[in-house]
């Protein structure tokens, strides 16, 4: 077994590496992981969609043709706010038992554990059922355009791979109770502005003609109404699977469906950001922009909102709701780049019971769950072509954990790698004896 201060370290280099995106840069890193494999006596192939970004992909022969598996991870990061950080985000700091960093749980570290299982599958000598592949791809936290979609365009194999693993999900401790979420889906991106014009003049003459009041009298609007909570099949198993039996908002959980006509039980929804996220459609106010003096008021006036919809939901019926809300005296402007589609993988899969197995083998028998990721993720783009594709990093971490993903002092510890590294080789070798025809 490799040694957990080699993994630590290498973890540590490739997150100096800033791949901040935009701009990406992500050449400098596919160039890294490209290094470690060719070493490693892997061949590599490197794709590059624009100067500086790049894509990277090795294989492991299988012993039939077609129907590959593959190990998906982006390196690119989004931005840090470093004076808003107890260290250097690109220092790849390590201190008290962990490795500080943007990218560290999304998902530089990842993209390593996925490295040295998938390295140690070849150096093993196992030859799999289906090549198994490495793909490390740029442009996630964008969108995705010059990673993943352009790779589906550039190697026709990709959209005819048998299942992929990314990430999406994790195992979650609370207290004492410990679960696995296994991502199959996620939410909807159906983001907009609002937008507002006026007539100007000087602040110490109001009229009512003001963009910027009535951007925020819309806003005020679109942010009151709230959004029945809604029960899917996914989240319905997810919670039955957590809460069942056990004391939740001072009352005994059977079922979401009974529990959603308890008070306490909606208030404790409401009060829980990922709860909430995971039974509504969200609309968060991100940006406004409008007036630059004190005493001017401006012509124009613009909001933007992040909003997340439940699988099933349509974006037409939603931004009929939002204009609704608006009303008149504001424009609703759908973003074209915020807008996706959504897909959801099945759960009742050889694939699923194979990580399910693997985390069993080394946690004992604790509830895996089909789950829904609130974010976008480049799972999408293989759900759409009907491939079966989890998103999984099989490490334990707490919700508050997680909080610090594009947030501040992210990190990840080097316990965590260790899960991480020996959790994806359990599944690996459940990948390699895993032939779907
Ligand atoms: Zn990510």
């Amino acid at each position: 077994m490799e040694n957990i201060d080699d993994v630590v370290q290498l973890l540590s280099n490739f997150i100096r590496i800033n791949t901040t995106n935009p701009p990406g840069n992500e050449e400098e890193g596919v160039l890294f992981l490209e290094d470690i494999l060719l070493k490693a006596g892997l061949p590599t192939e490197v794709y590059s969609p624009a100067p500086k970004r790049a894509n990277l992909l090795s294989r492991i022969k299988g012993k039939k043709r077609g129907k590959a598996m593959v190990l998906l991870g982006h390196i690119d990061v989004v931005p840090a706010r470093a004076e808003e950080w107890d260290v250097d985000p690109f220092g790849g700091e390590i201190k008290d038992g962990y490795i500080y960093g943007r990218g560290t749980i999304d998902m530089k570290g990842q993209v390593i554990c996925q490295l040295i299982a998938f390295i140690d599958l070849f150096r093993r000598g196992v030859e799999p059922e289906r090549d198994i592949i490495f793909l490390a791809t740029c442009d996630e936290e964008t969108g995705g355009k010059n990673g993943v979609e352009f790779m589906l365009n550039e190697v026709k194999e990709l959209k005819d791979v048998s299942f992929v693993l990314s990430e999406g999900g994790f195992i979650i401790k609370e207290g004492e109770s410990i679960h696995g979420q296994v991502s199959v889906s996620e939410k909807m991106l159906s983001q907009f502005m609002i937008r507002a014009t006026g007539t100007g003049g000087h602040g110490s003459k109001p009229h009512k003609d003001n963009a910027n009041e009535k951007v925020v009298e819309a806003a005020h609007r679109i942010l009151n109404h709230k959004w029945p909570i809604k029960n899917t099949a996914i989240v319905n198993a997810y919670m039955n699977g957590i809460f069942r039996d056990k004391t939740v908002a001072g009352m005994k959980y059977k079922t979401l469906k009974e529990a959603m006509g308890n008070k306490k039980f909606v208030e404790f929804i409401d009060g829980d950001p990922l709860y909430n996220a995971l039974l509504r459609n969200t609309v968060t106010l991100t940006v406004i922009r409008g007036g630059e003096k004190v005493n001017v008021i401006p012509t124009e006036a613009q909001a933007y909102f992040d909003a997340r919809l439940l699988p099933g939901e349509k974006h037409e019926t939603f931004f009929k709701r939002i204009r609704s809300l608006a009303g008149k005296g504001v424009e609703v402007l759908p973003l074209k780049e915020g807008l996706s589609h959504t897909a959801l993988s099945g759960y009742n899969s050889k694939p699923f019971k194979g990580i399910k197995d693997a985390v069993i083998k080394t946690w004992g028998r604790i509830p895996v769950l089909p789950f829904i990721t609130t974010g976008a993720t480049d799972l999408r783009y293989f759900r759409k072509h009907g491939i079966t594709a989890y998103g999984f990093f099989p490490i334990v971490v707490t919700n508050d954990d997680l909080m610090r993903m594009h947030g501040k002092n992210e990190r990840i510890s080097i316990e965590n790698l260790r899960e991480g590294v020996e959790g994806i080789k359990g599944i690996l070798d459940f990948l390699a004896s895993y032939d779907p025809l």
